[in-house]
């Protein structure tokens, strides 16, 4: 199990799991339009998922299923125990087999037993060449010792005799180049730093790397197996899986990042940013305040939203009026509007568009994680939707229906 790996000593036991353990043992590249103020705030809240770009392991491990030394495409599972892509496929699949009966038994990590969550896997960088073994200080040997500063407000310490410039760095510095196709991290700032910011290339570069070695190592593994037509075939199809999952992944990176800011000038901290439709209407049409959170987790601030977007309309709702209260509790965003002004608020059918986004190609594309995050509410206000729905339109044709009888009975009347 991961608990007492850190601690040799009995009265500072610190008992570590799941992603407080990871959040203790890892670096992170972390996506740069982030604010991470927890973080910053205090070191122990582990980052969101969602805003890890990779895993950064610093030193050399085997996978523990193939026992290869050089994990290719390494994944990280909730635990904090990393295989190889294909090998982490080939483990899910024949286990599900095995638990068919039971659905809601979670699969569990090979090593340590820890219910594995599908949903909190993480990609790795292994940089076997930061090992600590040939930095170790020893007794009987001279020892340079460097004076590192950490300003009181900053979460980042650097050695003074790098002339950092902690403004400029911030408390989140970036560790790759924001132009260059740079697969090198900045050694300036890497080894003194826990988490970093990454950029496009640097990720789709790590992919596109991932995705040469598996296929190289296949290769390899054709001519191991060369015959055996059983085993090739059953290498063809995990390295197709690993393969398509990597390909998806630089679509969601890529998605993601497009976005990407033209005007950094207006952002989360000086401006608001929300979503608004027919303007001829006296009716102000705003997002509802849920699908304004699920985007928020998707692009990660309000200052991040795309300028426009195509969604598919699940229900509206009328009837609020913008008062000296809600203004201020809920709705700042408006509140260059007078009070008085009517809302309606539209909510968006993320399952159709989840259904439907192979046939158009707009609708927005929730990742998986960020789907199951809200999936509970989102399939909650759809079955009231549709029982509303239902009820309102029982109502229209029994309506009409007493209409027509009304209108049979007065000519029945007047003749
Ligand atoms: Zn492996
Ligand atoms: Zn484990």
């Amino acid at each position: 199990s991961s608990k007492n790996r850190n601690n040799s000593k009995k009265n500072n036991f610190v008992h570590l799991k799941g992603e407080s353990y990871i959040n203790a043992n890892f670096k992170f590249l972390v996506d740069f339009r982030g604010d991470y103020k927890n973080q910053i705030f205090d070191p122990n809240v582990p980052i969101e998922h969602y805003s890890i770009l990779r895993v950064i392991v610093q030193k050399k491990i085997s996978c523990p299923i193939c026992l290869e030394e050089n994990l290719i495409a390494p994944r990280m599972i909730n635990c904090g125990h990393c295989f190889c892509l294909t090998c982490l496929l080939r483990f899910s699949s024949n286990n599900l087999v095995s638990l068919e009966n039971c659905k809601n038994k979670k699969k569990q990590c090979p090593v340590c037993h820890y219910k594995v969550n599908n949903d909190l896997i993480l990609p790795v960088l292994i940089d076997s060449t930061f090992d600590e073994r040939f930095d170790l200080p020893k007794p009987n040997l001279d020892c340079l010792m460097n004076l590192l500063i950490k300003p009181h407000n900053s979460i980042l310490s650097l050695p003074i005799s790098n002339n950092p410039n902690f403004k400029k760095l911030t408390n989140i510095p970036w560790c790759c180049s924001s132009h260059d196709e740079l697969n090198n991290l900045s050694q300036e700032i890497y080894p003194y730093t826990r988490i970093m910011k990454g950029n496009l290339n640097f990720i789709i570069n790590q992919y596109k790397l991932e995705k040469s070695a598996i296929l190289s190592q296949f290769n390899e593994d054709l001519l191991l197996y060369r015959g055996n037509k059983a085993a090739t075939d059953d290498l063809q199809l995990y390295v197709n899986k690993a393969i398509s999952e990597i390909d998806e992944s630089i679509e969601i990176f890529e998605k993601k990042f497009s976005i990407h800011i033209n005007n950094k000038t207006y952002n989360e901290a000086n401006s608001y940013f929300y979503y608004q439709t027919s303007f001829k209407s006296n009716i102000v049409y705003l997002l509802s305040s849920f699908d304004r959170r699920i985007l928020r987790s998707l692009f990660v601030s309000y200052g991040n939203f795309p300028s426009n977007i195509l969604i598919r309309i699940q229900n509206i709702t009328y009837g609020e009026i913008l008062t000296f209260e809600n203004v201020i509790r809920e709705y700042k965003y408006l509140s260059h509007l007078p009070v008085g002004s009517e809302l309606a608020f539209i909510e968006i059918d993320w399952q159709y568009m989840a259904k439907n986004c192979k046939t158009n190609e707009n609708y927005i594309k929730l990742p998986s994680n960020i789907y199951n995050e809200f999936k509970k509410e989102i399939i909650n206000r759809w079955k009231k939707n549709k029982d509303r729905y239902y009820r309102e339109e029982r109502n229209k044709q029994n309506a009409m229906k007493s209409l027509e009888k009304k209108t049979k009975d007065f000519y029945r009347a007047e003749n």
